[in-house]
Parts: C-alpha cells; structure tokens; sequence
C-alpha cells in the first residue's frame, strides 16, 4: 500500500503536469468566444501545463451557451456552467472559482481585454512561490477617458476610507493559487465586491504589469450606472465609515446650534425681542431635514444588504454542468 502510495507521489511529483483553471464569465459573448479559445488554446501549446477552461455563462440570450455546449462536446477541457439567469459577473465568477480544480486558477475576461499572452508570466510568478499573481494595467488608454478618471477617484476614495489595501489597476484578472481559492470559497457574502474579497485574503503576492487592450468584438456590458453599483458595493462592503461618520456630523452640527443659540440668547439680552426669523429658521430646518435624510439613506444601504445576508439564500443557481466529473470540485 505504501508502496503504490508512494509510486503514485512520485507520479504526481515527476510527470504529472500541474492543472491551471481558467475561469471566464459569459455574457452574451458569442462574438468573442472562437477568437478567446483559439488564444488560450495557442498559449498552453507552449507552455507544460494541463488545462480547463471554465466558462460560466451568465444567462445569456445571444446563443453563447449553444455554442460553449458544441464546443465542450468536442473539447474536454472545456467545461461550461450554465447559470440559470443573469447573476452579474461577481456572482459568476464566484460559480466558477467554486467549481475549478486546478492547483492554481486564473479569472479572465473573454473578451481579450486581459491579453491571454500574460498568462505564461503569472504562472513563471507562482512558480517562483507566490500564492497571489496581480495583472496590473500600465496604460489604460482603450478605457474611456471618464471611465480611467471615475475607477481612480474610486480607487483613491477606498483606499482612504477601508481597511483593505484595494490595489489600484487590478481587475479580476491575476493568478491564485488553490489554497488562496479554498480560502475564497468560504466567503458567502451576497454583496460582493470580487476584487476587496481577493484583497483581503492576503498570501504571498506579487505583481506583472501588462497593457489592456480595446475589446475584440462586441459591446462593454457596464453602464456608468452599473459601475456606480459595484463602487458603492464596494464602500459598502469594506467599510463602515459611512455609517460611523454620522455621529462626527452630528457632534458638530450640534456644536454649530449650541454657538448660535448663545449668540441668539446674548443677542435678545442686549437687543431685546427682535422680529422672527422666518428666514433663518427655514434655513435650519431646510438643512437639518436634508442632514437626517442623508443618514437615514446611509443606514438604509447598510441595513438593506442585512435583510439580503440574513435570508442566507443560495448566491446562484446551476442550470446545467457539461464535462465536469461528479467527484470533481
Ligand atoms: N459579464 C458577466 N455578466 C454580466 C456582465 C458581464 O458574466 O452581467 C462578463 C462579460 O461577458 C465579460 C466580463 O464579465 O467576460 C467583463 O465584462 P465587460 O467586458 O462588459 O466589462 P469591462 O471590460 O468593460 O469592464
Ligand atoms: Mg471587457
């Protein structure tokens, strides 16, 4: 017995390739997909690794899934997730992390924004024993102008007010390695912020820089909307600042009435009664309403995301899994 056991190690050790797991969210991509898995595919040619390329397709309704399923037929490293409907890409790319096997995984965008090519860098980082390889983007000159601006003023804004040290210029795209993925899986927060939940693991990191490329086909799927979402997501969920910060308000509002109530107070002894004043009474009243809304809205996008967390519902629904083995995960 310890004999196999031992042959089997060795196996392992000596000639068993080590598995990378790609892992891509999907939606409505189906433009994209042939050029994507002619890359990855170009790419492991050269380097001595197995692979599995892990696409979850979030509810797609352009044929994407059709085409994932015919590809997979014929390519067994090819496995697809189906999702029951859109979940986001957050949740998306939680369904795939939960589900790779490889000893290292890597999450990916299909649309080769983030340039399959780099790929060889972050596993020669892991090799040398980083458990966390970042893709920093140097130049984001294919991002809009407004778009560069708002993620810095966002990255700034976090980074002062969290915690977490978010690095700025990362996206989902790194490497990690399966003890940083078995740590992930344990968060089951409904609002997720993918790239402060990465950030807060912590492990041995380092960093590779590239240059992020235009989309090859198709349209992004983030409105300037949906990009405020995810930031207030992330405040939201790496910081209770905003929450706190209502008690200094308050302090000092406070400290302003108390001054202009002795100042009225003087004022009528020396002046006697003057007319009301309508003007300045609005004038608080006005400011004061607008201040206890603002704190009601602040407690509000905090005690909503409780109600969310506290139904402990399941964070995505599987429709369908085509070539993963049942023992597998
Ligand atoms: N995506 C997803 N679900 C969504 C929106 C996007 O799985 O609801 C995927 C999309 O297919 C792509 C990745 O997330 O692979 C990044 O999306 P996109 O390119 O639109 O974002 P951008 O690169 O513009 O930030
Ligand atoms: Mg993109």
């Amino acid at each position: 017995m310890n004999y196999a056991c031992n042959i089997y190690l060795q196996f392992k050790g000596g000639f068993l390739k080590k598995l990378i797991s790609i892992i891509t969210p999907i939606y409505n991509e189906k433009d994209v997909l042939e050029i994507f898995f002619n890359e990855i595919e170009k790419c492991f040619v050269k380097i001595n690794y197995e692979y599995e390329i892990i696409c979850v397709n979030d509810g797609s309704t352009d044929g994407t899934f059709d085409f994932l399923k015919t590809k997979s037929n014929k390519n067994d490293f090819v496995k697809v997730i189906n999702l029951s409907k859109n979940y986001g890409k957050e949740i998306a790319l939680t369904a795939g992390i939960d589900n790779a096997n490889g000893d290292a995984v890597i999450p990916i965008d299909c649309d080769l924004q983030d340039p399959v090519s780099v790929i060889p860098l972050l596993i020669e980082e892991w090799e040398k024993g980083f458990d966390v390889v970042l893709a920093k983007r140097v130049d984001r000159s294919s991002d809009s102008f407004t778009k560069r601006y708002t993620s810095k003023i966002f990255y700034n804004l976090i980074d002062k007010i969290s915690d977490v040290q978010i690095p700025s210029n990362v996206g989902d795209f790194r490497l990690m390695d399966r003890k940083t993925i078995l740590a992930l899986r344990g968060y089951r927060e409904r609002s997720r912020f993918m790239k402060g939940i990465m950030a807060s693991l912590g492990f041995k990191q380092t960093t590779v820089e590239y240059k992020r490329a235009p989309r090859v086909a198709g349209k992004t799927k983030w409105s300037y909307w949906k990009l405020y979402l995810l930031a207030l997501e992330g405040i939201v969920s790496f910081t209770s600042l905003p929450l706190k910060i209502w008690s200094y308000i308050g302090a000092s509002v406070a400290f302003g009435a108390f001054i202009y109530g002795a100042f009225l107070i003087i004022k009528t002894l020396i002046f006697g009664i003057d007319t009301p004043g309508y003007a300045s009474l609005m004038v608080v009243f006005l400011f004061m309403s607008g201040l206890i809304l603002l704190c009601l809205g602040v407690i509000g996008e905090y005690l909503a995301r409780i109600f969310i967390e506290t139904k402990d519902r399941p964070l995505y629904i599987i429709d369908e899994k085509v070539n993963f083995n049942s023992d597998e995960k």
